[in-house]
């Protein structure tokens, strides 16, 4: 029997990292962050002196790190690099999130974790931008997070500056309205609610707010 798959997608700083991962650990499911994925792909081809102008040096990269994490003994440090969390590597990130040969490279791995996320735990909770929509369109539950720019810019911001980066709050809100619109306008796999999901807005509840919310929605949709 297949287990459930649970589909988190939205925008930068929606609030759904915080969300997937928490929702993981209450349920006993399996996580993934693919955004993780597309970074360690922009962190690769950085690292080589490359850039996101080539899109077959960054196929190549991420078809490196797919073996790479393949090959690793625990495949999450690969992906537990702070350096990934780097707005730099998140806005190159974007940029070759937009090839669909590298998508390609990196959807069998999402889709294979989502099909059997290891006998330890219960189902599979991913999060990225096209999870309802490409990777996982028969999810058990799809979820869209949004929340309004100016908060989401705001709480990037507060995050830069409790890891001791300078930032100011207008160059931080223009890279994240940069970023949005190359993810929603790409033709590959935008950013977008699938149509059957629940869209939440996250700008006035806390995390404990929201996966209260979202515990509710898995009883009723979930259990059945
Ligand atoms: O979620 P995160 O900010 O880490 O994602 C970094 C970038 O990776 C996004 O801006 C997006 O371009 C890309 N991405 C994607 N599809 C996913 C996850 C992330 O295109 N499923």
């Amino acid at each position: 029997m297949t287990k459930p798959v649970i589909a988190i997608d939205g925008p930068a700083a929606s609030g759904k990292g915080t969300l997937a991962r928490s929702l993981a650990t209450k349920l006993e499911f399996a996580f993934m962050d693919t955004g993780a994925l597309y970074r360690a792909t922009a962190f690769e081809l950085l690292a080589a002196g490359l850039s996101a102008k080539d899109k077959s040096d960054a196929m190549d990269a991420a078809k490196i790190l797919v073996k790479r994490i393949k090959n690793a003994e625990n495949p999450q440090d690969v992906l537990e690099n702070k350096t990934l969390r780097e707005d730099k590597i998140g806005k190159e990130a974007s940029k070759i999130a937009a090839y669909p040969v590298v998508r390609e490279a990196l959807n069998k791995l999402q889709r294979d974790f989502a099909a059997d996320p290891g006998t330890l735990y219960k189902g599979a909770v991913l999060d990225g931008r096209d999870i309802g929509t490409v990777i996982c369109p028969d999810a058990d539950l799809k979820l869209f997070i949004t929340a309004k720019t100016e908060i989401r810019a705001e709480r990037r911001l507060k995050e830069l500056q409790s890891r001791g980066i300078a930032a100011t709050y207008e160059a931080v809100l223009e890279d994240m309205r940069e970023r949005d619109a190359r993810d929603a306008e790409r033709e590959t796999a935008p950013m977008k609610p699938a149509d059957d999901a629940v869209i939440i807005d996250s700008s006035d509840l806390d995390a404990g707010e929201m996966l209260e919310k979202v515990i509710l929605l898995v009883k009723q949709r979930l259990t059945n």
